[in-house]
């Protein structure tokens, strides 16, 4: 163990800079500075350090570990099913019980018809599985021209060719010319043109206008996150959602929602389709659920789509490895046990008063924080230069200083581009440690001003 465990955070840091890629990260920095900080322990909404010194995880690390860090539950879930069997297959006739009672679990929680899962690892897959899957239904119902895809502008989706490609984030979307064609971005949250006022000055960049443009019967599916998350938590207005499932239905499109980050009770909803009350065709799903104890996303599908897919008798060329996986699966049912149990959804509803006063506070406080929004435990405030009216220069990069004022004083955000920051704590977090995170990021803003 020694020789696994048990370095210096000298020797790690100097480890980490010679061999470790990191994700989104700065290669350079990564290699010249090594990593900002090496997690050792977690409890409840706390990270430690090496060092043993504790930090707010104020984001659930990347939205994901929604009910908490050290649950024992689904350690001794994970545990209990690698002793009895860690891995099996589900390609070819092959099946397993945590994987089955995952499904059935998942068709008992998911709105309307959404009945069936395909599993994968994570949200990248979940929503290539969904793009591909929609082709495949059009496909199997004789419109095989059905192929395109229409995202959002900063809607965010993964980083696999497809999920990339339907990102409309442009830093991530051309990374290393990976984007693929037959994947269009409208512009959000323009409901009046999707209801069909083409007089709207936006009308264009709608994407109602993106189907009349490239023609219905070209258009597979429409995906977008029912809250986008990493492009900035930028809430739907009211009627939107309702707006964009019309839409599609009027054309015949399916409508894919990422509930990547919105699943299992981040918006104060079991899923965040629920607070339109918007049945998708498709739901993809990863992170919370299983907290990111494990690595599972999913895809549901309705019924209508089931119904093509389980007429074709070839095999169908899609599945990963870990499709269907036990332990995660069986982890993943703990976590939606915990879920339930706690009743962790109605209390993020009850924390979402308390997070968006604590907003409201700071806005009121300072002039530089605006445009405050919260839904269940997701959050974010804007930092605007109260001479100007407009957002900081970039050089100054608001956001970073004070999500890095944040951190000096042991709580963990994220910036969102020069002038958002994101928060989304655990879902066991109390009124409080509300207050207390309130109270870091008030003296975190006065040190930037
Ligand atoms: N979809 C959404 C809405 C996400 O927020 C993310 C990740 O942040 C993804 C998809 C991609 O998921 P993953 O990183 O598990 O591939």
């Amino acid at each position: 163990d020694q020789q696994v465990m048990g370095s210096t955070t000298d020797e790690l840091v100097e480890l980490d800079k010679r061999h470790f890629i990191h994700p989104t990260s700065s290669p350079k920095a990564a290699a010249e500075e090594g990593p900002g900080i090496i997690f050792s322990e977690g409890n409840g909404i706390y990270v430690n350090n090496m060092e043993g010194e504790a930090y707010i995880d104020g984001m659930s690390m990347l939205w994901n570990v929604n009910v908490g860090h050290g649950q024992k539950e689904l350690a001794d879930a994970a545990s209990e099913q690698m002793m009895k069997m860690a891995y099996s297959s589900a390609f070819k006739g092959f099946s397993n019980e945590p994987a089955i009672k995952l499904a059935e679990k998942l068709a008992s929680m998911a709105p309307g018809d959404l009945n069936s899962v395909f599993f994968t690892s994570g949200g990248s897959e979940s929503n290539d599985t969904a793009f591909k899957l929609s082709r495949f239904y059009w496909e199997l119902k004789g419109q095989p021209n059905k192929k395109k895809i229409i995202g959002t502008k900063a809607g965010y989706h993964g980083v696999t060719q497809a999920s990339q490609s339907a990102t409309g984030i442009p830093a991530t979307h051309t990374f290393a010319g990976s984007n693929i064609k037959g994947f269009f971005h409208a512009t959000p949250h323009l409901t009046n043109c999707e209801l069909g006022d083409t007089t709207d000055p936006d009308y264009e960049h709608s994407i109602r206008a993106l189907i009349e443009q490239e023609g219905a019967d070209t258009i597979s599916a429409v995906v977008m996150e029912p809250v986008q998350g990493a492009g900035g938590v930028n809430m739907p207005p009211e009627g939107y959602i309702e707006a964009v499932r019309k839409l599609c239905d009027e054309f015949n499109i399916l409508f894919i929602a990422d509930e990547v980050i919105c699943g299992f009770g981040r918006t104060g909803k079991m899923f965040g389709v629920e607070n339109w009350n918007v049945i998708p065709d498709m739901m993809c799903m990863a992170k919370g659920i299983t907290s990111g104890y494990s690595q599972l996303g999913g895809v549901m599908i309705s019924d209508k789509i089931r119904e093509y897919i389980i007429g074709y008798e070839n095999v169908m060329s899609h599945g990963f490895t870990y499709s269907g996986h036990p332990t995660a699966c069986a982890v993943a049912l703990k976590n939606i046990e915990i879920i339930e149990r706690e009743n962790l959804v109605s209390h993020v509803k009850d924390m979402e008063d308390e997070l968006r006063k604590g907003l409201a506070y700071l806005e009121e406080k300072h002039d530089t924080v605006r445009n405050c929004r919260t839904l269940g435990l997701l959050a974010a405030f804007e930092l605007y230069n109260p001479d100007t009216g407009e957002t900081f220069d970039s050089s100054l990069q608001a956001a970073a200083s004070v999500v890095n004022a944040c951190f000096d004083r042991k709580l963990i955000l994220r910036n969102i581009g020069d002038y958002k920051v994101a928060i989304a704590p655990p879902f066991v977090i109390t009124q409080e440690e509300i207050k207390k995170m309130i109270n870091i990021i008030d003296e975190s803003i006065t040190a930037f001003e």
